[in-house]
């Protein structure tokens, strides 16, 4: 499996199929609500027969993405710039490629880059982690997120995570911002020993962010970080909730890029940052976010849309390899009845453990979907 190597990295063939996941339970968020996840399955094909796997979802409210346009995008711009250069520009020089295809398709550049990935560590015979110079026995402890909901409902979802072994519940929160304090209070009332990550996906605006969070401090309702209390374009507006509280603030959905956390860290505009493979359009993207990060002093979360194992799995092999990454927000895989591959990683409780084997270490399950 060393072959390519020798021979420099070969990409012979991009494939894909259309992928549909139910959920256990609707997703729901200050900006959408989701009862299955649709998307693609990748594949990367390296000239000695070395197979890697990606995945993305089509996520409408945050990439502006369909299964459609990750197709054309996939099998366009990006397959024709990934086989047409030369092999010897090695695994970065491929990467770039991707990433200067085309312009945004951030989830179609990320599936592509993914496999890429897979396909590059199982060739050096090690886990994706150990190629990126981390650690793959490393033991990671993910979040597991509560969905808007009226205050009882939230409330019996956080016992029952709760129940499975998640101290650190992620609550999404940014609709009517007067039922969001009575949100959180039941859920505190049900889980008082629970760690909070609230989420309000852009829900709140400043002013309000700021008297939410304080009100929530008076209620005496520890929190461990707030993500993205304002609209995306909003940098002022976040920079200010950073400034007036003393709860971390997370940038979330203002923040796509090595070039976006370069401006948040210099703007001061939040304290920590989310980064998610979709957002970014990949591997090596995701760790330049986190080295800016880390050069600023600032610390990573690393969290994902609602989709497939593949793409949790391979976010996870990034949070073991850089320091940066502190956090982990890494649960929706547990959300969807996922056929598609199997393994990756295992979860007890709350504790992620990654597969040692080489790559993403996934199997394939099935082969239902369309292949082209
Ligand atoms: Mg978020």
């Amino acid at each position: 499996m060393s072959g390519s190597s020798r021979h420099g990295l070969a990409v012979t063939d991009v494939r894909s199929r259309d992928y549909t996941g139910g959920l256990s339970r609707p997703f729901v968020t200050s900006r959408r609500s989701v009862t299955e996840v649709t998307g693609i399955l990748t594949e990367v094909e390296l000239d000695d027969g070395t197979v890697g796997h990606g995945s993305a979802a089509q996520t409408f409210a945050v990439t502006g993405e369909s299964v459609e346009s990750m197709r054309a995008a996939i099998h366009g711009p990006i397959a024709e710039a990934l086989m047409a250069g030369p092999v010897d520009r090695g695994l970065r020089g491929h990467a770039d490629a991707i990433a200067t295809s085309c312009t945004a398709n951030t989830s179609a550049k990320a599936a592509v880059d993914v496999a890429l990935h897979d396909a590059w560590a199982r060739g050096l015979g090690v886990p994706l982690a150990e190629a990126l110079g981390g650690d793959a026995s490393t033991v990671l402890r993910t979040d597991m997120t509560v969905g808007l909901a009226d205050p009882e409902a939230m409330a019996r979802a956080a016992v029952s995570a709760f129940e499975d072994g998640f101290t650190v519940l992620k609550i999404k929160l940014g609709r009517d911002q007067r039922a969001d304090l009575d949100r959180l209070k039941a859920v505190h009332e049900a889980v008082p020993d629970a760690e909070f990550r609230l989420d309000a996906n852009q829900g709140w605006d400043a002013k309000s962010a700021v008297r939410i969070i304080r009100a929530i401090q008076e209620a005496q309702i520890p929190l461990q970080l707030v993500e993205q209390p304002v609209p995306k374009h909003d940098l002022r507006g976040l920079a200010a909730v950073t400034a007036a509280v003393d709860v971390p603030i997370m940038a979330d959905e203002a923040l796509n890029s090595p070039q976006d956390a370069f401006e948040i860290a210099h703007a001061g505009a939040a304290d920590l940052l989310n980064i998610k493979l979709a957002k970014c359009g990949g591997v090596g993207s995701a760790m330049a976010i986190a080295d800016v990060a880390h050069a600023a002093g600032m610390s990573c979360m690393i969290g994902a849309m609602m989709e497939p194992r593949i793409s949790i799995t391979a976010a996870a092999h990034v949070a073991v390899a850089h320091p940066a990454i502190t956090l982990v927000d890494l649960d929706s895989a547990e959300w969807i009845d996922d056929r598609a591959l199997t393994g990756g990683y295992v979860l007890h409780g709350d504790r992620l453990h990654l597969s040692q084997s080489p790559g993403l270490g996934l199997e394939p399950a099935s082969t239902e979907g369309n292949e082209r």
